[in-house]
């Protein structure tokens, strides 16, 4: 046996170690896609399957499939969130959804301040740290997004812009209140582009993020928030990104939009 088959074995037993012990954020994000028909089917392939105790399974379709998600998810462990709202009670506010409405339809959590909310319709951390607040008051859990585009990227600083996407994002609520927060990182060059960050590159920012983290609210809090990897994670890349230190789970945009995949996913987690 040589040396590359030793590491090879050493590897698949680290992998299987890891896959049986920690349990991983599984949360799909469809974004603005599929018709009623089509998520009618996917949740009967959802509702009755078996995901373990294991991981948890959050899903944020469209709004206006929130109702079948209460209907069709009551006797199912998945969970389902929101994929926006507007940051205020209710009142003359045309088009907007409240989060009052998302608890109403039995929503657990809410994507705030994902990268095409920030570039389409140019949602700044102040925005969003309204949006992190109400929703703290509203018992939802926020999944806060941060992200860095190429050309940030290319500049060291990169990681101090990250580090201020989740302290003007937090800004808002009390240093317990953080501890309820879950943040996903998403490199905007890797999200929908079929591109994934390397392991080696979620692991390093992953240990940033964290330290971080600590030293910003202290090692209590900082060390258990749960922190996410998202762009083009799918079933073929999952276990090695599951590998890197400090991943507690995923945001899946497009291999979340197909049952199987999302299944696999969560066998390949399990
Ligand atoms: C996302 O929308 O948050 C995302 C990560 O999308 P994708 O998995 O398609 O890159």
């Amino acid at each position: 046996m040589n040396k590359n088959d030793i590491e090879q074995i050493i590897r698949k037993e680290i992998v299987e170690a890891v896959m049986k012990t920690q349990d991983f954020l599984i949360i799909g994000n469809w974004k603005m896609q599929k018709t009623k028909q089509e998520v009618k089917s996917f949740l009967k392939d959802i509702a009755s399957h078996d995901f373990g105790q294991k991981n948890k399974i959050i899903i944020a379709p469209p709004s206006p499939y929130l109702y079948l998600f209460e209907e069709k998810l009551r006797y199912s462990n998945v969970l389902y969130g929101a994929q926006n709202f507007y940051p205020k009670e209710s009142g003359a506010f045309t088009g907007e959804v409240s989060v009052d409405m998302l608890q109403d339809f039995g929503c657990k959590y809410a994507i705030v301040g994902h990268s095409e909310r920030r570039t389409i319709f140019g949602e700044c951390n102040e925005f969003i740290s309204k949006k992190v607040r109400i929703l703290i008051q509203k018992n939802i859990t926020p999944i806060l997004c941060i992200g860095e585009n190429l050309n940030q990227r290319k500049n060291e600083d990169y990681k101090h812009f990250l580090a201020t996407q989740i302290s003007e994002g937090l800004q808002r609520i009390s240093q317990d209140d953080v501890s309820k927060v879950i943040i996903a990182y998403e490199p905007i060059w890797a999200i929908g582009t079929g591109e994934t960050a390397s392991p080696s590159q979620v692991e390093e920012l992953h240990i940033y993020l964290r330290k971080f983290l600590v030293e910003r609210y202290g090692s209590n809090i900082g060390k258990d928030i749960p922190l996410l990897y998202g762009g083009s994670v799918k079933p073929s890349n999952v276990k090695e990104l599951a590998l890197a230190q400090s991943v507690s789970g995923f945001l899946i945009g497009g291999a979340s939009l197909d049952a199987k995949s999302f299944i696999e996913i969560n066998n390949i987690l399990n």
